[in-house]
């Protein structure tokens, strides 16, 4: 019933308390203990209901906690292990700020990446490393071409707004992305799904994108 009771690691609890989150909202109470046992979702989740910790938590602990995999270095490739997608510029920025300060001290990087902005800088971040990138569609396109950024290693989808993303014409994208988490050498991928409504197209994505899946309308 609080934040408190529920393990996320020392480092994420703590950053939780700074953050005055005493009790968690009903998407995060419904679908946070789906997540941390490892299961996919697809969640009914307006903006305002708490969502971006909903899928911001499940990740940090799942990678503060679990068994990092080793990384190849010195390339100019960086290989993050979560990555959260969202439509817009605005929304992006919103959930790197929210996410950066959920990982404070432990240990995690989170990395945005938008369109409509330059993107020397956005590399320049890439380069330092990243766990956690949270990005709209075309931008990531854009990175994979020029091969800046690799799927290879991704634990951790969350598909945010998707509803919005699909009425913004980045299906293509989306899908191109995910096809490049599902080739070989394939690891486990974890995938939450968050929208506000479940028109036909969002449910083909589910099926396409999800494995075995809880449906949750909070
Ligand atoms: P979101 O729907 O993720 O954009 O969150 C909406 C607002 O609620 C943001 O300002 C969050 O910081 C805040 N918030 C999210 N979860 C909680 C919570 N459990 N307790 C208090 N505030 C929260």
């Amino acid at each position: 019933n609080t934040f408190a009771e529920i393990d996320l690691g020392d480092a994420l609890n703590l950053n939780i308390r700074r953050c005055k989150y005493v009790k968690p909202t009903p998407v995060q109470r419904h679908t946070i203990p789906i997540s941390l046992a490892g299961r996919d979702l697809m969640a009914c989740a307006q903006t305002g209901s708490g969502k971006t910790a909903a899928f911001c938590f499940p990740i940090i602990s799942g990678i503060m906690r679990g068994h990092i995999p080793q990384r190849p270095r010195g390339v100019r490739t960086v290989f993050p292990l979560a990555l959260i997608l969202s439509p817009t510029r605005e929304l992006s920025m919103q959930i790197h700020e929210e996410a950066r300060k959920f990982s404070y001290q432990t240990g995690v990087r989170v990395v945005v990446a938008y369109g409509g902005a330059p993107i020397n800088q956005q590399l320049r971040e890439l380069e330092r490393g990243v766990d956690i990138l949270v990005a709209t569609p075309g931008r990531l396109v854009d990175l994979l071409e020029r091969a800046k950024v690799s799927l290879q290693m991704i634990r951790y989808l969350a598909l945010d707004e998707a509803d919005r993303m699909l009425d913004m014409g980045f299906e293509p994208q989306i899908r191109k992305i995910v096809e490049q988490m599902d080739m070989p050498p394939r690891g486990e991928r974890q995938t939450m799904l968050f929208s506000a409504t479940f028109p036909k197209e969002i449910q083909r994505l589910a099926s396409d994108f999800l494995s075995n899946y809880i449906f949750l309308a909070v």
